[in-house]
């Protein structure tokens, strides 16, 4: 009897993990052929013919506590500016965050960016890694389908200065690439199509006042995926 009741016991046990089975092949079949169709892709990073993008907004951006106080404010000013022209609030700006060092020394040898579920803007003014040193700064998304899971924007202080209300021709705009930078952040691509966008590739040092301005295309992009 009591053996009896340990088999039923196995029988419906193994019976539930077939079901599960069947219903994990039934919903990846059915999320595949969700996928199937492909999107407009507004400029968005791209998987399968999908946009890449937050499930949900504002973004919780963390900064790294070693900044200084103009650091600080640029991001804010460049929030607050994008807020103001798009009409929608997309980021929560956390600053203060304690960094963690460990991961700097991996990025300065090995380019490996910090794997920690908190999407976070750092700064490296030493050890920039010299194959990388022509970059301004490099936003690394990390994603699972189609949804982004966290985002790091990393600013090369070791190769570039930068100014913020006090044009400079030997400076790059902090402003513009602030723009740049949290606009991918939010799935956002290079912009090859309209020379007004703040997503073009590259920024020149000095004034960039147009790099200030989101450009239509920019605004049509957002709205596109976050409307
Ligand atoms: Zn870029």
């Amino acid at each position: 009897m009591f053996r009896r009741h340990i088999i039923a016991d196995n029988f419906f046990n193994m019976k539930n993990i077939f079901i599960l089975l069947i219903c994990s092949v039934f919903l990846s079949s059915c999320l595949d052929g969700l996928l199937s169709s492909p999107e407009e892709p507004c400029n968005f990073l791209q998987y399968k013919n999908h946009r890449v993008a937050w499930e949900s907004l504002p973004l919780n951006l963390f900064m790294d506590d070693s900044t200084s106080d103009i650091q600080r404010e640029s991001v804010l000013a460049a929030i607050q500016s994008i807020h103001s022209q798009y009409g929608k609030e997309i980021f929560n700006f956390v600053p203060g965050v304690q960094p963690s060092n460990k991961w700097q020394n991996n990025w300065a040898k090995k380019g490996i960016f910090p794997k920690d579920n908190k999407s976070s803007i750092y700064w490296i003014s030493t050890g920039w890694p010299k194959s990388q040193s022509l970059k301004q700064a490099v936003t690394r998304t990390r994603r699972r389908g189609t949804s982004l899971k966290e985002v790091d924007i990393i600013i090369n202080s070791t190769d570039f200065d930068f100014f913020l209300n006090n044009p400079d021709s030997n400076k790059l705009d902090l402003h513009s690439l602030y723009i740049h930078e949290l606009l991918h952040s939010v799935g956002l691509q290079h912009i090859t199509s309209d020379p007004k966008s703040t997503m073009k590739k590259s920024l020149g040092r000095g004034a960039q006042p147009q790099r200030r301005k989101l450009a239509n295309i920019d605004k049509e992009s957002l709205k596109c995926e976050y409307n």
